[in-house]
């Protein structure tokens, strides 16, 4: 009998280019990566085998009894290896997670060595199959063998599967699945209908190449800009390798220092080319280290134990001074580099990449200094951040934003006459976080747009369930941070909850802090539209930053706060702008607020120099809303004799 060897042959054709295409390119050391390319050799093994099997087989004079027996053991090792480790490469990829229904699972490999022994000593027993001078024959338990080794070894693949279903992404789970059920179906049509067709090999290296296309190509795993690794494989690997291995590792982080002002200045094509450039000679030229690209010029070394982390700084900031020179423009940046010890205990990749991330933002503003070891102090500093950010989140999604209020001491009628709304966050294991702590991780994901809007709801409430006339309130002081200017519909929203709230905008006054992420003309919309419904604008922090200020200052503001780092340099005697400041300020009709009067002696003397309106821990600190009212009650009552509720 003469085998048909047309879809052998197929399957060799497509097998073997992706196994020369998938071991050109290296892959992401992990263990998925090495069973499927384990998967892509036993493949092609048991192609070769099953052609030379086929052709010793159909030729039985030719080639003898030996040639015969030892191709079509060889044949069969592999393709129960092959179902074998399908098996296996389902289970690392589904997580490994069905303890519960296998127990510790070393009985899945029982059928398999079984199979494979029954295999070694078919020349003696002749149960597989038997060879002689008419050729191969099937054995007497061809037809219990291998169906069941088939059919037990996908099942298994299929529990695996189902059991990780919500975990696996569709396009594996689909593969996965095809896999199962071409690989088997074939297998079945070849033991019982069309015996002399082989047609298992075509069926699972035909899947095999969907599961490559869908999950496979190494390419997933590289970033396209620098030609390394990216960031999920990161994650991957080391997340096998910290959980699984328990391996510990040194870290190399490299930032550029103002990448994103250079990205500005040059243009995201030509920063895109330096990036590539960086990544190649990361790739080439530094040794023992895994690169990868974590976004935003952000790159971390995983050090090997031979790597010497010295040696790689000085390799990078050689190759970094040679400068780059793009369509005719030079480009040079400044390599600046974290490095975390093994001492350091990371649980897995998430961790790494936070700590490392963290890092690598304080360093990039960092002008003084271009190494940074990362020590205990900047990791308390992560982990308290991450808290942080968790109980932000938290308090954002369970409306549990707190509001405090800070009077603000109108040194004309003598009292208080208006109050700044700070936002607070309770948490039970870390207590009131200031907004110092929180503000920026807001602004950095977006939720500070949630939180002004908690802040301006519950300041309404505050001002419709209270009488601000009696209390001789005039308004309450919100801050709005950039990020929220930067929204178009912010006026509309501020208007309609003052509507829902029944609150009159004039009992409303917005606090804007000057920065460069101000745009002059929404700004300008913003505050005609809330000025036309009655609201009032002060400038913030009035000395700290002067990017945008000349602008600024011809947009409609009516109080300017001057900051408390200005007022303290006056008292300590560093600075004596503040008088010359507050005159300028009064001669052009600017209402003026001093913050961080801490003293009697302060807030005399800010008096005494003209300021309208005084803020500070002298007065009042930032209170609850509870006792604010009370300390309104008291001060404003003594003085104005105003009757309360
Ligand atoms: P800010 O708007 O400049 O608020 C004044 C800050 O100065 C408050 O800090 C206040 O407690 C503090 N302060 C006032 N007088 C004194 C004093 O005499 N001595 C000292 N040492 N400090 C004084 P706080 O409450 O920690 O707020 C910090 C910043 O957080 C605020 O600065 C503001 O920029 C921001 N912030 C607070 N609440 C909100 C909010 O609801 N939205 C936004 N976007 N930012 C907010
Ligand atoms: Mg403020
Ligand atoms: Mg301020």
């Amino acid at each position: 009998m003469v085998w048909d060897m047309q879809y052998e042959i197929t399957a060799l054709i497509l097998i073997g280019l992706f196994f020369v295409f998938y071991n050109l390119q290296k892959s992401l050391p992990i263990r998925k990566n090495i069973i499927f390319s384990d998967l892509l050799l036993m493949q092609f093994l048991c192609i070769i085998t099953d052609i030379i099997a086929a052709v010793f087989s159909s030729y039985p004079k030719t080639f003898g009894y030996w040639h015969q027996e030892l191709s079509n053991m060889s044949y069969f090792l592999c393709v129960f290896s092959l179902y074998y480790l399908f098996m296996q490469y389902c289970r690392y990829l589904t997580g490994d997670r069905l303890k519960v229904l296998v127990g510790r699972q070393w009985w899945i490999s029982v059928p398999f060595w079984f199979a494979e022994v029954i295999c070694v000593t078919n020349p003696l027993t002749g149960f597989l199959y038997r060879v002689d001078e008419t050729g191969f024959t099937r054995g007497s338990i061809f037809y219990e063998l291998h169906p069941a080794i088939v059919v037990f070894y996908s099942g298994v693949s299929l529990a695996f599967i189902f059991h990780s279903r919500k975990r696996i992404p569709i396009k594996e789970k689909v593969s996965l699945v095809f896999f199962v059920i071409v690989s088997t179906t074939a297998a079945m049509l070849q033991i019982f209908v069309f015996r002399y067709l082989l047609l298992i090999n075509i069926g699972c290296s035909f899947s095999l190449a969907v599961c490559f296309l869908s999950m496979q190509n190494p390419e997933f795993d590289r970033d396209q800009k620098t030609r390394v690794f990216n960031r999920d494989a990161m994650f991957k690997y080391l997340g096998e390798k910290l959980i699984f291995g328990k391996h510990r590792y040194r870290y190399v982080g490299i930032t550029f220092q103002n990448y994103g002002r250079l990205r500005a200045i040059y243009g995201s094509g030509i920063m895109d080319k330096f990036l590539n450039r960086f990544g190649i000679f990361l790739k080439k030229h530094v040794n023992n280290v895994m690169p990868f690209y974590l976004q935003s010029g952000e790159f971390l070394l995983v050090l090997n134990s031979r790597a010497d982390k010295d040696q790689i700084m000085e390799q990078v900031k050689e190759f970094m001074d040679k400068g780059f020179c793009f369509n005719g423009q030079k480009v040079k940046p400044k390599a600046k580099f974290i490095y975390m010890s093994e001492e350091c205990d990371v649980k897995d990749g998430h961790e790494v990449y936070d700590i490392i991330k963290f890092s690598l933002k304080k360093i990039e503003k960092d002008e003084s200094n271009d190494i940074c070891d990362i020590d205990d102090r900047m990791l308390a500093e992560l982990h308290y951040s991450i808290k942080v950010k968790d109980a932000l989140h938290k308090a954002v999604d369970d409306d549990a934003i707190i509001v405090y209020y800070q009077p603000i001491y109108d040194s004309i009628i003598g009292a208080f006459s208006s109050a700044e709304a700070l936002v607070r966050i309770e948490d039970p294991e870390l207590g009131v976080i200031p907004p110092a702590a929180f503000i920026s991780l807001a602004e950095e994901d977006g939720t500070i747009l949630r939180l002004g809007n908690q802040v301006l709801r519950k300041v309404c409430r505050f001002i419709s369930e209270h009488d601000m006339d009696a209390m001789g309130l005039k308004y309450i002081e919100i801050n709005l941070s950039p990020i929220q200017c930067m929204n178009r519909g912010l006026a509309k929203e501020i208007i309609d909850v003052a509507k829902e709230f029944n609150v009159d905008m004039s009992y409303l006054n917005f606090e804007i802090t000057e920065t460069a992420k101000l745009d002059i003309k929404d700004l300008n919309l913003l505050m005609d539209a809330l000025i036309g419904e009655g609201s009032g604008f002060s400038l913030d922090d009035y000395g700290t930053g002067f990017s945008n200020l000349v602008n600024v200052l011809k947009l409609p503001f009516d109080i300017v706060k001057i900051d408390k780092s200005v007022v303290w340099s006056y008292f300590d005697g560093n600075d004596i702008v503040l008088p010359r400041l507050i005159s300028m300020f009064a001669e052009d009709d600017f209402g003026i607020v001093a913050e961080g009067a801490e003293t009697d002696h302060m807030q005399q003397t800010l008096q005494e120099m003209g300021c309208d309106y005084i803020q500070g821990f002298y007065f009042s600190k930032p209170i609850p809303e509870f006792n604010f009212i009370e300390f309104i009650k008291e001060k404003n009552i003594s003085r104005k004799k105003v009757v309360f509720e």
